[in-house]
């Protein structure tokens, strides 16, 4: 029997819509803010994207995009602004920087209240302490994806390919949160296929189309394909296709994760507002 398709793509919008209506209730004006410096198309896109959404869930944005030459201290000069601006409640910094700035320092001066992506050290050691504030978007939205799919995920065995920190990491943390048994892989990894086919839940998050054959993937599994890679047949996951053909689940690319994402995206900028602004506890999940 083929895979069921996990499909992201109605799940975001009826969280969407779900969002929306929470937006309203909040009473106070929700704002997200994105910085984005260079001209790489995806990255308009994205952004485009992602300020179309928060206006549909009645999420109001500010669009600051620069060039590519501008200098590490301007954008900086920018994030402190917005840090300090109360009607700010959410700041993302669109990655790739172009190459003369330090990604690192830029995203770590966003207000950890405000990082909406969950970069900021205090937001990513909560994660690893169980006490999670504001979680990456994507693993966010995977998450959700394999709730809505009733995927049991006690004492399973999650095996992630990649290590980023904007998605292997995280998911890595919010299976093993789940009481998932936890495999992280990465590009120094002996024997990648041996691990892959113990897995009941493989993510990969890699961005090499191929990666993952049928012969690494056992029976049944629930595979999450996080990769968006753009080739000449168009976007692309890291999942080949005859996968379907042996996976339990699986998330076509593109119309899962990416639509989860951008959802997940307006869920943290509200749990930002509502976290700053009126104290709510946060579960991050
Ligand atoms: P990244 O920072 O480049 O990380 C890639 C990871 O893959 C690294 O940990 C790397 O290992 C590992 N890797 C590379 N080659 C490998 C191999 N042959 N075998 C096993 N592991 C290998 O990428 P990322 O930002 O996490 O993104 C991964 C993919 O997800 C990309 O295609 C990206 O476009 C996509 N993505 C999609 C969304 C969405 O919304 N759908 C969001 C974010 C990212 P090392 O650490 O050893 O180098």
């Amino acid at each position: 029997m083929p895979a069921i398709r996990m499909d992201g793509k109605a799940l975001a919008e009826k969280l969407r819509l779900q969002i929306a209506e929470e937006v309203k209730a909040f009473g106070d004006a929700v704002c997200l803010a994105t910085v984005l410096v260079g001209d790489d198309p995806a990255s308009h896109i994205y952004v485009t994207r992602k300020h179309e959404a928060c206006a549909e869930a009645g999420i109001e944005s500010r669009d600051h995009r620069f060039p590519a030459a501008t200098p590490e201290s301007a954008v900086l000069d920018v994030l402190e602004e917005l840090n300090a601006d109360d009607a700010v409640d959410g700041i993302l910094v669109q990655l790739p920087l172009p190459e003369h700035m330090d990604e690192a320092k830029v995203t770590l001066a966003v207000d950890a209240t405000k990082d909406v992506d969950g970069f900021h050290p205090l937001n990513a050691g909560r994660l690893f302490l169980g006490e999670p504030l504001l979680v990456p978007a994507t693993p966010l939205g995977i998450m959700a994806l394999m709730e809505e799919y009733e995927v049991e995920l006690k004492g399973k065995d999650a095996v992630v390919i990649g290590r980023s920190e904007i998605v292997g990491k995280p998911i890595a943390m919010l299976l093993l949160a789940q009481h998932a048994t936890v495999t992280i892989c990465h590009s120094r990894t002996v024997g990648l296929l041996d691990h892959a086919r113990r897995a009941d839940v493989l993510v990969a998050a890699v961005g090499k189309p191929g990666l993952v054959t049928r012969e690494m993937v056992k029976p049944g599994a629930v595979v999450i394909d996080v990769a968006m890679n753009r080739t000449e047949n168009g976007l692309v996951g890291d999942v080949e296709k005859d996968v379907a053909e042996v996976a339990g689940f699986l998330t076509p690319v593109p119309g899962s994760v990416g639509p989860m994402t951008i959802a997940m995206l307006l869920r943290n900028t509200l749990t930002a507002a509502q976290h700053r602004r009126q104290g709510v506890a946060l579960s991050g999940s």
